[in-house]
C-alpha cells in the first residue's frame, strides 16, 4: 500500500507538472473591471467620428500595451446604406501570439450614435452613453487583459475590439457588425477555434440565457460555457434558450467557427440615454469575467 501510495504521489506530481507552462487562473476583479467601464463612460459617446471614438481608441491601445498584449490595428472603410463613409478600427490585443491554438474573446467598443429608443422623441437624435452596451464587454476585456499580463493560460487569446456594430438603422442588417465582418474576413488560414462575443453583460442583476444563433451553430461551445457557469454557480448564465440576437458572433458562425454571444438582452434602457453606470454593477461583470477566466484556463 505504501509503495502504491508513493507511485501515486509520482504519478500525481507528474500530471502536475506536464501543466507548468499554465499558470493558475486567476481571480476576476469585478471593482476593477467597473473602474474600466466608467472610465469610457467619462469619454462621453463614443460613436464613430465622434471626439469619444478617438479617445477611447487610444485608451484601448495604450491599456493593452500597458497589460503586455501584441497591439494590432486594422483600420478600414465602412459606407452604410444611407451613403454615408465610416472610417473604423479593429483593434486586437493578442497573448501568446506565436501559439497556434487560440481563442477569440471579443465585444464592440463603440457605442451608438443616437437614443432612437429613448421613451423622450426629444432625447431620440442624441447620442448615448453606453454604459451597457458598448462600454461592458469591453470593461471585461480589458480586466481579463490585465490579468494576462502577470498570468497566461496555455492556449493563445486574441482579445478583440470590434468597432462600428451599432450605427445602422434599425431593419438594415447590412449597417451592423460593421468590424466584426471586416475582421472575420480577414482570418485567411488560421482562424481561432472558438469565439466568444460578450455584450450587454453589465446590468446589475444580469440574466444571460443561451442565445439562439449560438445554440443552434455552437452547442458543445453553449454547454462548455453554461457548464462553467453551474460548476462556479454563477446564476446569472441561465441555463435557458434565449432570442436569436444579431451580434457580432454572426460573421464567425458564417466563416464555420464554432462561436457564442453571452447578452442579456432584457435590458429596459437599451438604446437610450439612461444607459448609465448606475444601471451596471461590478457583481454582473464579474459573473461573466470569471466563467471566461475558468474557461481560458481550462483550455490546452
Ligand atoms: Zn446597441
Amino acid at each position: 500500500m505504501r509503495i502504491l501510495a508513493i507511485l501515486a504521489a509520482v504519478c500525481a506530481a507528474a500530471i502536475h507538472c506536464s501543466g507548468c507552462a499554465r499558470s493558475a487562473p486567476p481571480a476576476f476583479d469585478g471593482a476593477s473591471a467597473f473602474a474600466f467601464l466608467k472610465e469610457q463612460c467619462d469619454m462621453g459617446p463614443r460613436y464613430p467620428g465622434s471626439p469619444g471614438h478617438a479617445a477611447i481608441r487610444r485608451f484601448l491601445v495604450e491599456k493593452l500595451a500597458a497589460f503586455g498584449a501584441s497591439v494590432a490595428q486594422q483600420p478600414f472603410e465602412a459606407v452604410l446604406s444611407t451613403g454615408d463613409t465610416l472610417r473604423l478600427v479593429n483593434i486586437v490585443g493578442a497573448y501568446r501570439p506565436d501559439a497556434r491554438k487560440r481563442i477569440l474573446l471579443g465585444a464592440h467598443y463603440d457605442t451608438r450614435p443616437r437614443a432612437d429608443r429613448d421613451p423622450d422623441p426629444a432625447n431620440r437624435a442624441r447620442p448615448i452613453i453606453g454604459a451597457n452596451d458598448g462600454g461592458s464587454g469591453v470593461a471585461v476585456l480589458l480586466e481579463l487583459a490585465r490579468l494576462l499580463a502577470a498570468s497566461k493560460p496555455s492556449v493563445g487569446v486574441d482579445l478583440v475590439f470590434f468597432d462600428g456594430e451599432d450605427s445602422g438603422e434599425e431593419g438594415k442588417a447590412m449597417d451592423y457588425l460593421l468590424g466584426s465582418r471586416r475582421y472575420a474576413k480577414s482570418l485567411g488560414g488560421s482562424p481561432p477555434y472558438a469565439v466568444i462575443v460578450i455584450d450587454m453583460v453589465g446590468e446589475r442583476d444580469s440574466r444571460i440565457p443561451v442565445e439562439g444563433f449560438s445554440a443552434a451553430a455552437s452547442p458543445a461551445l453553449c454547454a462548455r460555457i453554461y457548464g462553467i457557469a453551474r460548476t462556479l454557480r454563477v446564476p446569472n448564465l441561465v441555463q435557458s434558450r434565449g432570442s436569436s440576437i444579431i451580434d457580432d458572433h454572426l460573421p464567425f458562425i458564417q466563416a464555420g467557427i464554432p462561436a457564442i454571444d453571452l447578452i442579456d438582452f432584457e435590458y429596459r434602457y437599451w438604446h437610450t440615454l439612461a444607459d448609465t453606470p448606475d444601471k451596471c454593477s461590478s457583481e454582473s461583470l464579474a459573473a461573466v469575467g470569471s466563467v471566461l477566466v475558468r474557461y481560458l484556463w481550462e483550455e490546452r
